[in-house]
């Protein structure tokens, strides 16, 4: 599919598990994180805030879908549904570029359940390899892929999760969550290398995310709304919430996120545009009101 100028061909959206916008904003300051200091020089980095239950299910599942957990039914790990048929980003692109020249593609370290509880649906006309032993491996797939589908459109979602664990064993704060948040950007890091050795880089966008931060000191996420979106797109314009990451990324790959129905919880970050004020949705079956954090 030909789209108009202005529109990028790909996309790669890193989601970096559990990482608080401040530990990112340390490494910087510090000088630790070279390659995302190179995005960001020609890029954006932008707040996003957590409105629901900060855990790995409900922030990347409204992620890579941009709607609310009243939607999706992925209120938190343990309270949640099967998002229903269509509603990822994976699935949107897919049914948008409708080709076999275009891959929507994740390579994750959990199983599929443990981040965007979609069962049969995603995996369908998707490319899902999940479920591998640590972030190297995740690493490595990632580099396979873009020698593969060097000739293909995509969207590849790249999920690394050994920030979250190192948090989980070490605590916040501690000198092996921030050795896993330079090892996550260095892999980070060669694969946008790999991107320009291929000479896709110009033509691809690049965003890094996380689904939560950690309570600070300690080894939980109970209450960790501060993540943020880096992004080599410099037309970011102001800062926002989980719900409009997918809108902001399906926006530049050409889709009228406007007409996507039901309509998305989020907006495209490109545009100056006031919050609007939610629709009222019903609660998803089985979705206790409990878990709404607002
Ligand atoms: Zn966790």
């Amino acid at each position: 599919m030909q789209k108009a100028a202005g529109f990028y061909q790909n996309a790669i959206l890193f989601g970096w598990d559990g990482i608080a916008r401040h530990l990112v904003k340390k490494g910087l300051a510090y000088g630790y994180l070279p390659n995302l200091k190179t995005l960001i020089s020609t890029g954006t980095f932008v707040a996003i805030d957590v409105l629901h239950t900060t855990d790995s299910k409900a922030g990347w599942a409204q992620i890579l879908t941009g709607y609310d957990p009243e939607i999706t039914g992925v209120f938190s790990n343990n309270n949640y549904q099967v998002i229903p048929k269509g509603y990822t980003i994976f699935e949107r692109l897919h049914k948008f570029y409708d080709s076999d020249n275009f891959i929507a593609a994740g390579i994750i370290g959990r199983s599929i359940e443990a981040i965007l509880p979609s069962y049969g649906s995603v995996q369908e006309k998707n490319l899902l390899i999940c479920c591998l032993p640590n972030d190297e491996a995740t690493c490595v797939r990632a580099l396979e892929f873009l020698n593969q589908h060097r000739d293909k459109q995509f969207f590849l979602f790249v999920h690394f999760e050994e920030t979250d664990l190192a948090a989980h064993i070490f605590g916040d704060g501690s000198r092996a969550q921030f050795a896993s948040l330079l090892a996550t950007e260095a892999r980070t890091g060669q694969i946008i290398t790999k991107l320009k050795q291929l000479g896709l880089y110009e033509n691809s966008l690049v965003y890094i995310t996380s689904d939560h931060g950690f309570d600070i000191g300690k080894r939980t996420h109970h209450n960790a709304p501060c993540v943020f979106l880096i992004s080599k797109d410099h037309n970011l314009r102001r800062q926002g919430e989980q719900a409009d990451v997918a809108p902001t990324i399906m926006n530049r790959l050409g889709l009228d996120t406007d007409k996507i129905q039901p309509p998305l919880s989020g907006q495209p970050l490109l545009k100056m545009t006031p919050p609007v004020s939610r629709s009222v949705y019903p609660i998803a079956k089985g979705a206790k009101l409990l878990d709404k954090v607002f």
